[in-house]
């Protein structure tokens, strides 16, 4: 049991990461008599489920994020610090921050997620980026966008332009909604845009190392999920391992794709700090780097530190809870309800943590999803019931009214006026590939396409 608190002073409780679970935790912790310090790197909460909405710029950032003190404004005994955890001395109950400052806690929650994993070619991140933060999905909004504009400067200046190849290497939930919605933009919202291009001439590839797309759902979603992939005009490669990623094409053995725009949906591994808090417990971590945790979420031998969400490693009924925000949630839910009984003396007997999985969801593009459903009936449902479902549980679990709103409002005017609101390029304006591909570009057969000009745009 962990060691009870000095009489005379209330229980410092330090949460580490404000994303589903940390943010569950705190609120709940929120509510009790216990004093709370939630440290984040970032300053806002993310809904990471509609990131891809960003990166397609169906939503701006500010839609699916909020700041961490606002969600926690009306909890006086939470503080909020935007700091770096770098590191834990778990005999002294010490938190490092790269400030330079220290917290002390009587209990930790750990919750910092996962991070892309490039399965040890970390080189590839500059030319494939993943999706996991706002800057990540402005940086692919930049991407995707900027690749139609050099493509119609090109157009003007050349007469011809590179292929539009959009290349997605991996395809779970993240790889086929980035799809679906590449294929959605160029087919649908942009086809009255430009005058020298045909954007519905864009190429979507998703490419799979593994046999299956959506490996993680039922066979018919997979089979389904294909089907609605291959309507919407997205090519799918499974067993097809990206072996180099280079500017302007991805290598699958010796076959050689080109590529104006890759991105990586491929690999996960555990965030950055499970590789600082394992040895300091000292803890057990999976080949994800993800730490072992038991039926309390706690690592072996320490009642007082709990490791929560895509970090943790639990396993129930023989297999490992997914890296997905439901269980996030319910364990940052338990944690501090945990914490709560240990406090008061009452941490024997209560039930282990156990997983409610309410069932899983993938949308694909504009009117097309699957849906596994688990709760409250069983069921698998595919095409435009799935996608009113999908729509209907992530304006529920947006964090904050506002959001709720300003989501539903941009949806509707979305899909009623075919016009996608945030189409914004900001930034560079280098597409990494783009001059080799222009290289590569033989000129144009058709003598009647001229170059219009020649000066520069
Ligand atoms: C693109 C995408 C789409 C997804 N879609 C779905 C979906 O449709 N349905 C679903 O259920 N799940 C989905 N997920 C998965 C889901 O978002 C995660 O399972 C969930 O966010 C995990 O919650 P968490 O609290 O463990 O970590 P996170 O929500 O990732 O939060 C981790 C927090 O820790 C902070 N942090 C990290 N390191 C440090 C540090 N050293 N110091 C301080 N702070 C730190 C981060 O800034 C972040 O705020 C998706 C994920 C992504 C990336």
């Amino acid at each position: 049991m962990a060691e009870p608190v000095r009489a005379g002073r209330r229980p410092r409780v330090v949460v580490v990461g404000a994303g589903f679970g940390g943010i569950n935790a705190a609120m709940r912790l929120g509510k009790m008599a216990v004093d709370v310090t939630i440290v984040d790197k970032k300053n806002h909460h993310t809904f990471q489920p509609l990131l891809y909405q960003v990166a397609l710029a169906v939503l701006s950032p500010g839609e699916i994020a909020q700041p961490i003190r606002s969600i926690l404004r009306n909890y006086p005994n939470t503080e909020v610090v935007m700091d770096e955890v770098i590191g834990f001395d778990t005999k002294a109950r010490r938190v490092f921050l790269k400030s330079g400052a220290e917290l002390l806690y009587d209990y930790l929650v750990v919750a910092t997620g996962s991070t892309h994993s490039y399965f040890g070619k970390d080189e590839w991140a500059k030319l494939a980026p993943g999706l996991k933060t706002l800057e990540d999905a402005t940086e692919i909004r930049r991407r995707v966008l900027l690749a139609f504009e050099l493509a119609e400067r090109q157009m003007l200046e050349n007469g011809q332009h590179p292929p539009l190849n959009f290349v997605i290497i991996g395809g779970g939930p993240t790889g086929v909604e980035l799809a679906g919605a590449i294929s959605d933009i160029a087919k649908l919202y942009m086809r009255r845009d430009f005058r020298h291009i045909n954007p519905a001439m864009a190429q979507v590839m998703i490419l799979e190392g593994s046999p299956h797309i959506l490996g993680a759902y039922p066979e018919d979603l997979q089979a389904s999920a294909v089907r609605q992939l291959h309507a919407l005009g997205v090519q799918t490669r499974t067993g097809s391992h990206v072996t180099d990623v280079q500017p302007g094409f991805v290598m699958v053995g010796e076959e050689k794709i080109e590529s104006v725009c890759t991105l990586w949906a491929a690999g996960v591994q555990a965030s950055a700090l499970g590789k600082m808090l394992a040895p300091a417990l000292p803890c057990e971590t999976d080949r994800r780097g993800c730490l072992l945790v038991d039926g309390y979420l706690n690592p072996v031998g320490h009642p007082e530190v709990f490791v929560i969400g895509d970090l943790a490693h639990f396993e129930q009924d023989g297999k490992q809870v997914p890296g997905v925000a439901q269980p996030a949630m319910q364990m940052g839910n338990y944690a501090a309800g945990r914490i709560e009984r240990l406090i008061h003396g009452k941490g024997e007997g209560q039930k282990p943590f156990r997983y409610f999985d309410k069932g899983d969801m993938a949308t694909i593009g504009r009117k097309a999803a699957v849906a596994r459903i688990a709760w409250p009936f069983r069921a698998h449902w595919s095409g435009f019931m799935a996608w009113v479902t999908w729509l209907v549980v992530h304006i529920f679990f947006l964090i904050g009214f506002r959001n709720r709103l300003s989501v539903f409002r941009q949806w509707a005017y979305t899909y009623l006026s075919f016009q996608d609101g945030v189409r914004l390029i900001v930034g560079s304006q280098e597409l990494p590939g783009w001059n080799e591909l222009m290289e590569a570009t033989p000129p144009p057969v058709d003598p009647a396409v001229e170059p219009r000009n020649t000066s520069g745009v």
